[in-house]
């Protein structure tokens, strides 16, 4: 579905100022980089900016009325003077680049201005970025180029000094949440995903992950187990945890999980229930966090952050988790 203006102000409000202000002063750049995290917006951002071009009849001077036959051709991808360079498989190549050039060289077929958005340039091959540089020095009034990427160290700087930056922020976990519930996600479940990943679209899929589900599961039954019996911690690692958590990315995925329950027992101690992420357990977590102490809870979070750094430098996870299992056993509290 594609968002209107007012929507994506909500996401992203200073690019979106930045954006009207070189609309209202006439002073559209000629070529931009959008430089922010996944999901943050940036594509549809970038797509919001070129009907803003290419509207016949804007609202305000800078809002595209999403209505006129201009708009309509850029929300279905096939509006002649708007081309969009995704990678061909792992780079993008020099001939994408020379195509669009080629396409450039011809009058723009509606009216003279013509736009191109470069998705992931980071991407792009050392010829293509060549290539795309040459283009960039020799701007047309009428074209707009807008470079769209998570990783700007990787461009060239010759050709980030011929953009005008504009940073995209994280979006913040309130967003997140309102987001994610106005896509189907049940209230219940938003939080716990909002803090996991700032991107919508992984929030989406881990949302309905089979894996995920059953990590969660895991996650807490260990968490139980470690409260009752310490022996038995082990034995649950070995059955249920390596098992599941396989690889080091899904190993960091179940210590986020870890970590958030401790957090969620803080914040219940702090009395700021608002703030708890794993909704459906918080009778549970009340429960436990009667038989803590906001210390023990700061020791034990600590220890996971350690372990989360400690694989992240290569550490053995088997004994990384064994080694943290004993960690989270210390003190009389939990025992
Ligand atoms: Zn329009």
């Amino acid at each position: 579905m594609v968002k209107t203006w007012d929507q994506l102000e909500e996401l992203q409000p200073a690019v979106l100022k930045m954006i009207k202000n070189s609309f209202i002063k006439n002073r559209v750049a000629h070529a931009y980089l959008f430089e922010g995290m996944k999901g943050t917006g940036k594509k549809e951002i970038g797509l919001l900016l070129t009907k803003s071009l290419f509207c016949e009849s804007l609202t305000d001077g800078f809002k595209p009325c999403e209505d006129c036959k201009n708009c309509r051709r850029i929300n279905h991808g096939n509006h002649p003077d708007v081309h969009i360079v995704e990678p061909d498989g792992l780079s993008i190549k020099v001939d994408q680049i020379r195509s669009l050039q080629a396409e450039f060289a011809k009058k723009g077929l509606e009216s003279l201005k013509k736009a191109y958005l470069i998705i992931h340039a980071d991407k792009m091959s050392n010829s293509a970025s060549n290539s795309l540089l040459k283009f960039l020095e020799e701007p047309n009034a009428e074209t707009v180029a807008i470079l769209i990427t998570e990783q700007p160290q990787q461009i060239l700087p010759t050709i980030l000094s011929r953009c005008q930056t504009l940073k995209f922020q994280p979006l913040s976990p309130q967003i997140m949440i309102k987001q994610l519930v106005e896509n189907g996600v049940a209230p219940q479940k938003a939080p716990l995903l909002a803090q996991l990943t700032n991107s919508i679209d992984e929030a989406l899929e881990l949302n309905t992950n089979e894996w995920f589900a059953q990590a969660q599961k895991i996650m807490l039954k260990l968490y139980e187990v470690l409260r009752k019996n310490p022996l038995e911690a082990m034995v649950t690692l070995q059955s249920d945890w390596f098992p599941h958590f396989k690889d080091k990315e899904q190993i960091q995925r179940g210590l986020d999980l870890l970590l958030l329950i401790f957090k969620d027992l803080l914040y219940i101690q702090l009395d700021r229930q608002e703030q708890i992420v794993f909704k459906g357990e918080s009778e549970r977590l009340n429960q436990f966090a009667l038989q803590t102490s906001g210390r023990r809870i700061s020791e034990q979070m600590s220890a996971i952050l350690e372990s989360k750094r400690k694989l992240a430098a290569n550490m053995n996870p088997q004994l990384m988790m064994e080694q943290l299992v004993l960690k989270l056993q210390e003190g009389s509290s939990f025992v």
